[in-house]
């Protein structure tokens, strides 16, 4: 009987970090931030720790102090509500929120509908869970990358549990809008599911509007809602995640973190508490800047012969090549010194076109990655 994490090996991220050492290329594979958050949150941490604030286990839930400023955040950005005692928990980044989420609220045999393509932890997660997914494929249209109506209706069985979605969306850099959410959130009402909601670049949007699923009619009560300080304070070494939803479906993903991590770590969520109460200026900053350097490279890429994809939102910059793009990435850093992703490893069909660039990195870096491209044998 084969294990159940046989088929998922090493996550392509190591694979792709480690190649990129390796061969001595620029790392546009792993998504994370080359330059750190600001000075005052990484101050924040080093003052927490030498004031001996979370030095021992804080409370599994999460300190008050940060539960109770992720319940105004929602609250601020999004007019949700919740009560940081019942139906905020503190995480291990988001990854530890979506392992206890699906851990907690699926029963094996149970199906899960996820989207592709998906972030790599989503199907080991289910898998973990003894759960199976079922996809509904993204495509590329003119109003960007969306799904088939009923190619969702089709994924649902009498076995469906939950819809795992994540918007903004890694890799396409997509933003589902108030259309798209409500076709989702009219299937879930109709066969009464769960939705878990990754909304770890919410503050990372160029074009569009980030919408919670929470926010729409009759969801409050079903949806999970994920987030993470990592990409949005540029610390996702931090790994300080959230969940908030219902009392009930909170009750239930705590249980299963109290045995994952128990705690996550004290310093960083003192800091992240005091960050997330500045100003609104931080977030349009912070999005201002990663918007030039999507522009940046997304026009260098045009301007190489590339055909785009161009993202709204987040890390990452696809581009199509037709075919055989996993074979394509997996000689970039040998022909040119440069790591990216085969976007093929996050989908269930076999759908080989797609190479995702990861563009969170500073100028003169996206600028020589640009150069090497160009010049690539
Ligand atoms: N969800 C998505 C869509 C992600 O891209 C990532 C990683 N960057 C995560 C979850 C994990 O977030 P964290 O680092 O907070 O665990
Ligand atoms: N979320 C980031 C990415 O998609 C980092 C993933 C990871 O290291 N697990 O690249």
């Amino acid at each position: 009987r084969p294990a159940r994490l046989d088929a998922f090996g090493t996550t392509i991220f190591a694979e792709m970090s480690a190649l990129a050492v390796a061969t001595d290329s620029i790392n546009l594979g792993q998504g994370f931030p080359d330059v750190d958050g600001p000075s005052a949150i990484l101050e924040a941490a080093v003052r927490a720790i030498r004031e001996g604030r979370g030095n021992q286990y804080p409370p599994g839930p999460g300190i008050p102090e940060l539960r109770h400023a992720i319940a105004a955040h929602q609250r601020q950005h999004y007019g949700l509500a919740f009560d940081p005692d019942s139906e905020v928990l503190v995480t291990v980044g988001a990854t530890e929120a979506l392992a206890a989420s699906i851990l907690g609220l699926t029963q094996p045999g149970d199906e899960v509908v996820l989207f592709e393509p998906f972030y790599d932890s989503y199907p080991a997660c289910v898998a973990l869970a003894g759960a199976e997914h079922r996809a509904v494929t993204l495509r590329p249209g003119r109003g960007g990358w969306t799904f088939d109506q009923d190619e969702l209706r089709q994924a649902i069985t009498s076995r469906t549990r939950m819809i795992l979605l994540n918007t903004p969306h890694n890799p396409t850099g997509a933003v589902l809008g108030r259309d798209e959410l409500s076709r989702i959130a009219e299937v879930a009402l109709e066969h009464d599911l769960i939705v878990v909601s990754d909304e770890v670049y919410e503050h990372l949007v160029f074009e569009g509007a980030h919408v919670p699923i929470a926010t729409l009619p009759g969801m409050a009560e079903r949806t999970v809602t994920i987030s993470s300080a990592g990409k949005t304070f540029s610390v996702t070494g931090w790994k300080v995640g959230w969940v908030c939803a219902p009392a009930g479906l909170l009750a239930k993903v705590r249980s299963v973190k109290q045995f994952l991590t128990f705690v996550g770590s004290g310093p960083f969520q003192y800091a992240i508490a005091e960050a997330l109460q500045w100003s609104g200026d931080f977030y349009v900053e912070v999005a201002a800047a990663l918007r030039a350097k999507r522009d940046l490279f997304v026009n260098g890429l045009v301007e190489l012969g590339y055909s785009v994809l161009p993202p709204r939102a987040g890390y990452f910059a696809t581009i199509d090549v037709g075919d055989d793009a996993e074979a394509w990435c997996r000689s970039l850093p040998e022909r040119a010194g440069v790591v990216a992703i085969p976007s093929r490893v996050f989908y269930d069909s076999d759908i080989d076109r797609y190479v995702r660039f990861a563009f969170c990195k500073k100028v003169d870096v996206l600028d020589e990655a640009l150069a090497r491209l160009g010049k690539m044998s």
